[in-house]
This record gives C-alpha cells, structure tokens and sequence, in this order.
C-alpha cells in the first residue's frame, strides 16, 4: 500500500488553518472531484475519498490534535480508515454544511444512510415528519395550520447532561474513552463507533431520573405553519430546527411536513389548471344560456354559447392554481355535460314530437356527415 500523504498536504493548507480555511479548501477540491464530476475516475474517486479522510480527520479539534502530535501513527496500525465506519464519517462532517442540500444525496447513497428520522449523526436531534391533509382549494389558496405534535427537547431537570449530579460523566469502561472498539475479523481489524457510549467516550454513572440520562424528553409542541398556495400533493414543507433536540446542546432537527391535498368532487388538477365537469340540460345546450359554475375561489356566472355540445371545453382564465415558482395562475376548464331528460311530461313529449317533424338535418352537421359517410361503402 502506498504510503499515506500528509493531510494538510491533501487539501493544500498550512498547519495552522482555521477550520474555515480547512472547510473551503476541501469545499474546493470536492467540487472538482467529486464522483458526480468524474463517471468512472477511479483516480477522480481515490483523490475525493483521500480528501475526504483528510477533512473528516482536521475539521474534528480533537482528532485533529492527535495527528498533529502523532501523525497517522495516532490513529492506530490501520491508520484512520473512514470507509470502515461510515456512520461516524456521516455524523461528523455535517456535508450539507458545506454544500447546501447539493450532494446530500450522494452522501447518503455513499454512506448508506438515508434520510429517516433517525439519522445517525451522533449529536444533532432527529428529523421528524408530519403528514398533513388539506383540501383542494386550500391547495389553491394556500393556508395556515396549527399544528400538535410530540418532539424531544432537552430535559429541563439535568439540562440535557442526563446526569442526576450534574457533572456525573465518566470514561467508559468498554473503549476507555476513545469512542471507537477495533474487532478482528480474519486478517482485518475493524473500527467501530463503542456501542456502549456510541462514540462519546464517556458515560453516565448516575442517571437523571428525569430523563433516564438521556439528557432529553418528549414534549407535546404546538406550530402554526403555511401552506403555500399551489402546493402539490405530497409535497414536503422542511422546518428547519422544529425536529428533535440534539443531545449536549447540539443543534434540532428538523421537522418535514408532507401535504397531502384531498380529492375533491368538483374539481381535478391538471398541472396548473383545474378541471370542472358542469352538467346542462337540452335546452340549455340548445338555446344557450348563463350557469353558474364553481370556481376554488367561489361561484361565478358562466354564458354558454347557443348549440353547446357535449364535452365541450370552456375557459376561465386565471382561476386555476398559482404557478409555483413563477407568475400568474393557471385556468379553470369548464367541461360541459349536456344532458337528455330520462323521462318526459305529456307537454314535453308533444314538443318534442312536433320538433322531429320539422327537424332538418343540416342542423346537425356531425349526424349529416356519418350517414352521406355510411351510404358511400
Ligand atoms: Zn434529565
Ligand atoms: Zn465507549
């Protein structure tokens, strides 16, 4: 194996960077080479990891301490091996600190960890979710909800120490303190976070009673929210920091609302415009007239055009749902249904015995043209 190169060598800073040197440095060189970048470099791919290890090492004060003292040598014959222990890899370097939501999901396929409620970086409190149902016009309208829900937060009786005594923390007797426990496995040693104080290096002896030292509860927590207007079904609304408390002060997390919009019996959303079926009767159809038709906003009066035919599609302009991320709304499309009578009044069947005497069939164009059709073959 070729020998391990200097870390502050790999992300091209000096000894003494700071921790936001050290960040843009491999902010940088991540960028360029970055898998995504890259398809099929396998040099690409080495280089990201080497950088990667190099970053996961200094951006940790502690770690960082130890190599600088040690080298690579502090970190056992193995050397430190990130790719052995992606959990802990992925709970401390925080990647969507460096590139905003970007990679994050290559980041979880890497590692493995998807993004559930519980998500293993080791200090940062959970993400939540909450499902929520609107209805269609409040889809259209947007709206505002007061959410109940139960989060963790920190226990008010130990202050999140999850010690009973307050400062009841000692090394833990499993890794003595390193966080990490190396097991054999054939000719290979690996590391792993302690399962006992789950990488902390130290454990509580006396419990808060409050809490069961886990330094957090569970509250009830109520949250007003908006609804955006146009929203679509399924959308998740992310509420950063409403999740669950981190443990020792460390940040929440957050909370993702999914809007489920409810089928309505009016209406059906077609991208931008809604769709509304308006039944008529014969004579509507025939003379024409003024309806009234719903609209996600209220009634409107509607004119219907004199010989209104089935199926056909009147617009409303601009009284569909807003257009997300742009101007303007989309249109309401009024589908008309003409309907016949199923049964007929003694003065209504005369009527219409009278009219088929007098019918012309040029007045029903569509009729003419099948049959002058069907008596060609
Ligand atoms: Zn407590
Ligand atoms: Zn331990």
């Amino acid at each position: 194996m070729a020998e391990k190169r200097d870390y502050y060598e790999v992300l091209g800073v000096n000894r003494n960077a700071s921790l936001d040197e050290l960040k843009k440095a491999y902010r940088d060189l991540a960028l360029k080479y970055h898998p995504d970048r890259n398809p099929g470099n396998k040099e690409a791919e080495e280089k990201f990891k080497e950088i990667t290890e190099a970053y996961e090492v200094l951006s940790d004060p502690q770690k960082r301490a130890t190599y600088d003292q040690f080298g690579h040598a502090g970190f056992g014959p193995q050397g430190f091996d990130w790719r052995q222990d992606f959990s802990r890899v992925r709970t401390d370097v925080d990647f969507s600190d460096i590139f905003g939501d970007v990679f994050s999901d290559f980041f979880d396929n890497l590692f493995g960890t998807a993004r559930t409620g519980t998500r293993t970086r080791r200090n940062r409190g959970a993400d939540l979710e909450y499902r929520l149902s609107i209805s269609l016009k409040e889809a259209a309208t947007g709206t505002e909800r007061t959410i109940n829900f139960t989060r963790r937060d920190t226990c008010p009786v130990c202050h999140g120490s999850g010690s009973k005594s307050g400062r009841g923390k000692s090394v833990c007797p499993t890794c003595h303190g390193r966080g990490q426990v190396v097991s054999q496995q054939g000719f290979f040693t690996f590391a792993q976070s302690c399962p006992r104080c789950r990488g902390e290096g130290t454990v509580i002896t006396q419990p808060c009673l409050n809490c069961q030292g886990s330094g957090l509860v569970r509250v009830q927590h109520r949250l007003g929210i908006k609804i955006p207007a146009g929203i679509e079904s399924g959308t998740s609304l992310r509420l950063r920091g409403e999740g669950d408390a981190g443990s020792s002060g460390s940040a929440r997390g957050d909370l993702y609302v999914t809007v489920f919009v409810e089928q309505d019996s009016f209406f059906q959303r077609q991208g931008d415009d809604v769709v509304c079926e308006v039944p008529v009767t014969l004579t509507q159809a025939v003379l024409g007239d003024e309806i009234e038709v719903p609209t996600l906003t209220g009634k409107v009066k509607m004119k219907i055009p004199p010989g209104t035919q089935n199926d056909s599609l009147l617009r409303l302009r601009n009284l569909g749902f807003p257009k997300m991320g742009g101007y303007g709304k989309g249109d309401q499309i009024v589908r008309i249904r003409v309907c016949l009578p199923q049964r007929l009044s003694r003065q209504e069947r005369k009527i219409i015995e009278d009219l088929k005497l007098v019918e012309d069939i040029n007045n029903y164009p569509e009729v003419r043209k099948f049959r002058e059709e069907l008596s060609r073959r």
